[in-house]
């Protein structure tokens, strides 16, 4: 989609620092992290937020969820993990394109659940 930093960032037209990537997905580190290490997973397909999901999109969804073990065990994250999705105005989203939050490398404060 024109005019979406993710969906410019998996073509290859907006740089970024990937950690990982296949024909589905993307992985590479926030520009603002908010931990010793902040990936964002996401698709390729531009998907703008999780209440978009639905049974014909959400094999990358479950792709991503597969992925994210193992790029977690390549970035030293032994001892847990957290993982993000804002979604929509309240749910203070600031890219339209659905992406998953990946932090770690220290403890984690602050879970609201
Ligand atoms: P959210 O608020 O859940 O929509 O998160 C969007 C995230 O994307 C924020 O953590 C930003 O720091 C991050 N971000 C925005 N633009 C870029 C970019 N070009 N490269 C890497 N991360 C980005
Ligand atoms: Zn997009």
């Amino acid at each position: 989609m024109d005019n979406c930093v993710f969906c410019g960032i998996a073509a290859g037209t907006i740089p970024s620092k990937k950690v990982y990537e296949d024909d589905k997905i993307v992985a590479f580190h926030d520009l603002n992290p908010q931990a010793p290490v902040h990936v964002l997973f996401v698709p390729k397909q531009h998907i703008c937020c999780a209440d978009k999901i639905t049974e014909d999109n959400c094999d990358v969804v479950a792709h991503i969820f597969c992925t994210i073990p193992k790029v977690a065990a390549e970035l030293g994250l032994t001892d847990g993990y957290r993982i993000v999705n804002n979604c929509g105005e309240h749910g203070c989203q600031t890219v339209k394109h659905l992406h998953f939050h990946l932090l770690g490398g220290t403890q984690l404060r602050g879970s609201m659940v």
